[in-house]
């Protein structure tokens, strides 16, 4: 019998720095969207192959924890040039498991540099305080990593969303289990593999493959002591639910219905071009992608500006596929009843194809007006390169839309009114809010998080906000006696 050789070795978990094959688990097929073809196989491990890990990080807890943050941070020094070094590698990967276009991959891969840098800002940001409460009594506080600590991640962004977690967590002297997502499971590895090169001790970072099963092991553990997670709402609930009621804190990013309000006074050009990045970047499979526009007043000469910029979003060009075939289907699907609801599809992408890769899942740039809130395409999130525009009279009834989404990631207004953009700002219920810019991704040292449904648990995922997650305070109180100072000098 011929043996396939696949584009990618089999995925390995990631041991005590060593990859093992897990011979007991089930594997699945790693597609390409792009070309729809089989690019690699990955393990769907069980709770054993997740003990090992849990097992090796515990053993490399005390050593890594004990060594000062300003020794621990060198580690990520090193990482960050060679991410800059394999840049192009780490981008091409992302491309070819994710789907999206390598602009947006290498985007990404900076994005992660970028975070790395703030991991190793660290030393900078959490000294601790201390001071005399009463005469010859201290208190002094400081921070102290948790243990052995895990992340779960999406299929989205495979370099990306691992390094909101990763770097912070480790430097702050955590050690750490990352599950990836199993649609993109490759990046994984050689983050892995640039960690052990950049200095990182065995058994500091670990990477357990699965699904549901590792999930819910890991949110049982009784040695792993924070979850953080990030994927759709529905899940996102699961794992909050199920790793806070096993005691341990966790925060859990969930999915987004992003509201752009779109101004009359808005400025055209900067507008349209924003709006459309917002709706189609990484083919909308953003948890920051504007996928809802509401459009105040008489707007459209920005709407036809908008059409003009989004036709030239080109699948197989500047627009990459939809994760899978499943994707597309349901991402169509939401085009399909809203046009049968009543809206007026102005520019659609339903059935697009690339020439040569006619297995990929692709969905074109998508623009669908008089979209009504009741609408699923208006309430749900298509996680695909599809912009709803629904119409109102006032920025009143704008923000009422806006406040009526489950979610709460972010929100956006375009406006040249400085008195409109701060209305806006105050009183959307998103947790990060964009003026005159379609994905206000906030930027280190600033944390990012949404509100509502968007996310559970208190902190942040990145930034300062993240500090607070991946540490714990120890308070010391201190008193010595004066007089029992022992006069050796005599
Ligand atoms: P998903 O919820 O399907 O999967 C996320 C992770 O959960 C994966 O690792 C997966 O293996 C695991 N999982 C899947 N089903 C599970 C189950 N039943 N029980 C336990 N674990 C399970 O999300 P996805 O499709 O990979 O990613 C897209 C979603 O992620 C979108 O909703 C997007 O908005 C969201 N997202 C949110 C943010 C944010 O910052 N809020 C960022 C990126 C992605």
């Amino acid at each position: 019998m011929e043996v396939e050789v696949l584009k990618y070795p089999a995925v390995r978990n990631y041991v005590a720095g060593q990859f093992v094959a897990d011979a007991a688990a089930r594997s699945m097929d790693v597609v390409s969207p792009l070309s729809g073809a089989v690019i690699s196989t990955v393990p769907m491990s069980d709770t054993d192959a997740l003990n090992q890990a849990v097992e090796a990080a515990k053993a490399a807890y005390p050593a890594w924890s004990a060594m000062p943050i300003k020794e621990r941070v060198q580690v990520f020094y090193r990482y960050k040039t060679l991410l800059e070094k394999h840049m192009q590698e780490l981008t091409l990967l992302v491309h070819e498991e994710n789907g999206k276009t390598m602009d947006e991959a290498r985007a990404e891969v900076e994005k992660a540099i970028e975070l790395t840098e703030f991991a190793c800002s660290l030393p900078q940001l959490v000294s601790g305080e201390l001071l005399e409460v009463s005469k010859g009594v201290e208190c002094r506080a400081e921070r102290k990593p948790l243990g052995v600590v895990a992340s779960i991640a999406p299929f989205n962004f495979p370099n990306m969303v691992p390094h909101w977690t990763v770097p912070n967590a480790i430097a702050l002297g955590n050690c750490m289990i990352l599950k990836p997502s199993e649609q993109v499971p490759i990046s994984a590895g050689r983050i892995a593999e640039l960690l052990k090169e950049a200095g990182l001790p065995d058994g500091v970072f670990n990477v357990v493959n699965g699904d549901k099963e590792i999930v819910e092991a890991i949110c049982d553990h009784p040695d792993i002591q924070a979850v953080s997670f990030v994927g759709s709402t529905k899940i996102a609930k699961v794992v909050y639910r199920r790793a806070t009621n096993n005691l341990k804190r966790c925060v859990a990013l969930g999915g987004a219905k992003n509201h752009l309000l779109v101004l009359p006074d808005a400025h055209v050009e900067m507008t349209a071009s924003n709006v459309a990045a917002s709706m189609s970047g990484c083919a909308g499979q953003r948890c920051m992608a504007g996928s809802a526009m509401v459009a105040v007043g008489s707007v459209d000469h920005i709407i036809e500006k908008l059409v003009d910029e989004a036709r030239n979003i080109v699948p197989g060009k500047n627009l990459g596929s939809v994760i899978s075939r499943e994707a597309k289907e349901r991402i169509e699907r939401y085009i399909t009843e809203a046009e049968q609801a009543g809206a007026k599809v102005l520019l659609d992408g339903r059935g697009a194809t690339v020439a040569g890769q006619e297995g990929g899942y692709y969905v074109g740039a998508t623009v669908v007006d008089y979209v009504t809130p009741d609408m699923a395409i208006a309430r749900e999130e298509v996680f695909g390169p599809v912009l709803a525009i629904i119409r109102t009279k006032t920025l009143d009834e704008a923000l009422a839309i806006e406040n009526a989404s489950n979610y709460g990631n972010a929100a956006a207004v375009f406006t040249q009114s400085g008195a409109h953009a701060r209305y806006v700002m105050e009183n959307a219920s998103a947790g990060m809010i964009g003026v005159n810019i379609g994905v206000p991704v906030p930027r280190e040292p600033f944390s990012f998080g949404g509100w509502n449904e968007s996310k559970f648990g208190t902190a942040d995922i990145t930034g300062k906000s993240s500090i607070e997650f991946w540490t714990q305070i120890k308070k010391v109180t201190t008193k010595w006696n004066p007089e029992s100072r022992t006069n050796w000098m005599s």
